[in-house]
């Protein structure tokens, strides 16, 4: 497999050390240049990025303000910063890790110091990404888990409130699947949920739409932005294409394939529902209402 190459972003007013500071990188990694710190908070809003070398002295926002709130952004907390500066006292130095710098290098420097300190921080992240991406999923489904679910919903729901827009919570239940289960076996229990689940992430298509396996046969979606219309439609996408996976299951009483039931809740933060949990609360009772009303179907409040 083909290594992805990690991002740097380069913050310097001075085009000499930028020209240096890409002369070290530009073999092994994807470069992206500030020339100020205004324009390195535009650039993070846009790109991922890996490592950030920080200079100091820069007009108008200096490079201690541009680290102070890269650390206060839930965004940006993550991304290792490197100052690179002239600013040469021990005073400038501690103050620059204790904003939370991961390092720092005074100049004039040493390239081949900068080249490995900078790798050893680059190799940190890719290990950390990949704990936190292993931590956020699901083994059996691939899905996300339930922990990036609780996160995820407390992130879309105080958005939904700046922005004063709506969202939608959607629980989905298989229909029998214990049935299914004593009657076929588990491991081939296992296979359906991990082809409902792929099928149910497939439909949904917008960037910021969310699923997660939220139980053992039980999912959760979130659509953040989403109207009646378009919440309506997704809820009965997601049936229909789980229908026609066409997964025989002669032992349900609902139908002769493996059928999910949807619970689905429309609301405004704060003006509908008051809080996440009573929006997971109704949005259960319609998953429950749905079930009781004979599977294979949504229903859905609107609050
Ligand atoms: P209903 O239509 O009311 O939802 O009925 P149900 O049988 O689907 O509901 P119930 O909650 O009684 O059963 C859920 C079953 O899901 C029980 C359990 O055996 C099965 N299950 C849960 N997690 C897993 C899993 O990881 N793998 C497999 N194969 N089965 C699982
Ligand atoms: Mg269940
Ligand atoms: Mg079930």
């Amino acid at each position: 497999m083909k290594e992805i190459k990690q991002t740097i972003l380069i913050v310097d007013d001075e085009r000499i050390n930028i020209d240096l500071l890409t002369e070290i990188f530009k073999k092994d990694y994807i470069l992206l240049v500030a020339k100020n710190g205004k324009q390195s908070l535009k650039i993070l809003e846009k790109n991922a990025v890996d490592l950030i070398l920080l200079d100091i002295i820069m007009p108008e926002m200096d490079g201690y303000e541009v680290c102070k709130q890269l650390k206060e952004n839930e965004q940006t907390r993550n991304i290792p910063v490197v100052f690179i500066t002239g600013m040469s006292e021990e005073e400038d130095e501690a103050k620059g890790l204790e904003l939370g710098a991961v390092d720092y290098i005074k100049k004039p420097f040493y390239k081949p110091i900068v080249k490995c300190r900078v790798e050893t921080h680059l190799a940190l992240k890719k290990k950390s990404d990949m704990l936190e991406h292993l931590a956020a999923i699901d083994g059996l489904t691939n899905l996300y888990n339930r922990r990036k679910f609780d996160e995820t919903i407390l992130y879309e729901w105080e958005r939904a409130l700046r922005n004063n827009s709506q969202i939608a919570l959607i629980l989905i239940d298989i229909d029998d699947f214990k049935k299914f289960n004593d009657g076929y076996g588990h491991s081939l229990g296992d296979y359906c949920l991990k082809q409902v689940a792929q099928k149910m992430k497939e439909t949904l298509n917008r960037s910021n739409d969310f699923i997660a396996r939220y139980g053992g046969e039980e999912f959760i979606v979130i659509l953040p932005n989403a109207d009646i219309k378009g919440a309506t439609y997704i809820a009965s996408s997601l049936k229909k294409n789980v229908e026609e996976l066409n997964i025989p299951h002669k032992y349900s009483k609902t139908s002769n394939y493996v059928t999910i039931s949807l619970g689905l809740t429309v609301t405004t933060p704060n003006q509908g529902c008051k809080s996440i949990a009573e929006l997971i609360e109704i949005t259960d009772k319609m998953l429950y209402s749905a079930k009781e009303s004979g599977r294979n179907q949504f229903k859905l409040t609107l609050i």
